[in-house]
C-alpha cells in the first residue's frame, strides 16, 4: 500500500513542521490536537513559514496555496482510521502518549504504521501498549523542521524491518536524511547532546567560566553555529533537564545526573528562551 495520507496528532511547535514538510511534499495531511484554537494557530503558522519559504524562491505561489490545501484539521481522533500513515507529535508526557497509542491501535487498522516523533520516551514501551509492536516506530524530527535535515529512525525491540524500510523511504521523501537508530534512552541525539549541555552549565556552576565565554569556546573552536548554552535556552530549561533525568534513569549511570544549577533554573520558572531569563536574557 502506498502512502498518501498522513495524520499528524499534536499540532505544537513540531507538530506543525511535520505537517508543513509532508504536505509540501504531496501527501494529504491531517492535522489533530484537542482544541480547535492549536490547529488554527498550527495552520498559521505553516502559512507563515510557507511564504517565507516562497520569498526565498524556495517554493512557487502556486505550490505554497497547493500545500496549505492539503492540510485539514480535527479534533476528533476517532477520524483518523482511514488514513495511511500515523505520526504523533503530543506533548511529551508518557501518559498522553500512552493513552494515545492505546487509541491510536484501536481506530487504525492493524496494518498501518504507528511512529512517534518523542525525544526521549521509550519506543518499546509505546509499541508493548499495542496489538502491532512491530508497526510502532520512532520517526525523530529536528526543530524547525522545514530546515532540519535529520530524521533519527528509531526501531524499538520489536519493529519490523518492514516497517523500518518504509520509514527511510517516507524521510527520504520529505527530502530528509534519514539515520538508523535502535531504542535506548536519548537515542542518539539527545543521548551525546545533553550531557554536551549539561557538563557546559557545570563548567559555568562551577567558575570555570561565564556562559558568554563558554558558548564563545564551542562558536569558534568547534564551529558549532550555536555555543551550548546559547542552545540550551533555545530548548528550554526544563526539557533539557526532563531529558537528562530520562537518561539518568534509563541508563542508571551518575555521569547522567542533571546539573545542580539547572534544577535550580528550573526551579525558578527560568526556562530559557520561552520565559525571557535563562542562561541569558530575552
Ligand atoms: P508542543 O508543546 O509545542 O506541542 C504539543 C501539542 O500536543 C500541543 O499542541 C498539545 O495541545 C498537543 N496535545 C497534547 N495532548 C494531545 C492529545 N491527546 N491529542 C492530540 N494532541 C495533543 O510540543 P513540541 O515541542 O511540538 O513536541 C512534541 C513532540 O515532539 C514531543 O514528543 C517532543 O519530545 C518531540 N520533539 C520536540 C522537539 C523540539 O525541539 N520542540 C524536537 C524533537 C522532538
Amino acid at each position: 500500500m502506498e502512502i498518501r495520507t498522513v495524520a499528524v496528532v499534536g499540532a505544537g511547535t513540531m507538530g506543525n513542521g511535520i505537517a508543513h514538510v509532508f504536505a509540501k511534499s504531496g501527501y494529504s495531511v491531517t492535522l489533530c490536537d484537542v482544541e480547535d484554537r492549536f490547529l488554527q494557530r498550527a495552520l498559521e503558522t505553516v502559512r507563515k513559514n510557507l511564504e517565507r519559504e516562497a520569498s526565498k524562491g524556495k517554493i512557487n505561489a502556486a505550490d505554497k496555496d497547493a500545500a496549505l490545501a492539503r492540510i485539514r484539521t480535527t479534533t476528533d481522533r476517532e477520524s483518523l482510521g482511514s488514513v495511511d500513515f500515523v505520526i504523533e507529535a503530543a506533548t511529551e508526557k508518557f501518559e498522553i502518549k500512552a493513552q494515545l497509542f492505546r487509541d491510536l491501535d484501536r481506530i487504525c487498522p492493524p496494518e498501518i504504521i504507528l511512529a512517534t516523533n518523542t525525544s526521549s520516551i521509550s519506543i518499546t514501551k509505546l509499541a508493548a501498549l499495542t496489538k502491532r509492536p512491530q508497526q510502532v516506530i520512532g520517526m525523530h524530527f529536528f526543530n524547525p523542521v522545514p530546515v532540519m535535515k535529520l530524521v533519527e529512525v528509531i526501531r524499538g525491540l520489536a519493529t519490523s524491518q518492514e516497517a523500518f524500510e518504509r520509514v527511510r523511504e517516507l524521510a527520504v521523501r520529505l527530502e530528509k536524511t534519514p539515520v538508523e537508530v535502535n531504542d535506548y534512552p536519548g537515542f542518539v541525539s539527545n543521548r551525546v547532546l545533553m550531557p554536551l549541555l549539561n557538563e557546559a552549565m557545570y563548567a559555568v556552576m562551577e567558575g570555570v567560566a561565564t556562559p558568554e565565554a563558554v558558548d564563545e569556546v564551542f562558536k569558534l573552536g568547534m564551529a558549532h553555529p550555536m555555543g551550548p548554552l546559547t542552545l540550551a535556552d533555545f530548548i528550554g530549561l526544563d526539557v533539557c533537564l526532563d531529558i537528562m533525568r530520562v537518561l539518568e534513569s534509563g541508563l542508571g549511570d551518575p555521569k547522567y545526573r542533571p546539573c545542580p544549577l539547572l534544577v535550580k533554573m528550573v526551579d525558578a520558572g527560568w526556562m530559557g528562551r520561552k520565559s525571557g531569563q535563562g542562561f541569558y536574557k530575552y
